[in-house]
């Protein structure tokens, strides 16, 4: 069935107004606000204690992960720190409806939860770098050895690594908080 290009028209314009009062709570400020801070913060975004600001929001079974993934990954050689842990629905929600740099939208990705984690390369003037002649594939091996799922295994994402062993989707996930909140969701991980 055909839609009328006014129709189409109309719902997209909808949508549009949908999307910027839902990224409202949110906004170019709050991101500002958190680039501050993670520039603070400098290089070092998790200690052996694991005290760091997004990392306390993690889940302690991908806390003690994430860690050892760093360490074991600093044994092989590979320069790499914790880029991003948790992520607030509303950040999400920015990131998706304004900067459209994820395809999750709050509640759908498992950085939502504190299940995710970027681990990132530090070039030779400690900067991030994303660039392909790192060895994300040694990388991704060190994680799914610990039990991560590895961004990489689908073919991007090769920074990511995702630990919810005892809930299969984001969607469960999703449920499980609506309806018993955070503390449901941390204990269903196994
Ligand atoms: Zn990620």
């Amino acid at each position: 069935m055909n839609e009328h290009w006014l129709v189409k028209i109309w719902k997209r314009l909808v949508g549009a107004e949908l999307r910027k009062i839902e990224a409202k709570s949110y906004n170019k400020k709050d991101e500002r606000v958190f680039q501050d801070k993670v520039k603070k913060q400098g290089t070092k975004r998790l200690d052996e204690a694991g005290n760091e600001v997004y990392a306390t929001a993690l889940h302690p079974k991908v806390q003690k992960r994430v860690i050892k993934l760093i360490a074991e990954a600093h044994k092989a050689g590979l320069n790499v720190d914790l880029f991003e842990g948790y992520r607030s629905f509303e950040r999400q929600n920015y990131l998706y409806n304004v900067k459209k740099t994820t395809k999750a939208k709050g509640g759908r990705s498992w950085h939502n939860y504190g299940l995710a984690v970027d681990v990132v390369f530090k070039d030779s003037r400690g900067r991030w770098s994303w660039a392909n002649k790192h060895d994300w594939k040694a990388l991704g091996l060190i994680g799914k050895k610990l039990g991560f799922t590895w961004g990489g295994d689908w073919g991007w994402d090769m920074a990511h690594f995702e630990y919810h062993k005892g809930i299969k989707s984001t969607r469960d996930a999703l449920k499980m908080f609506n309806e018993d909140g955070k503390g449901a969701v941390w204990k269903a991980v196994k």
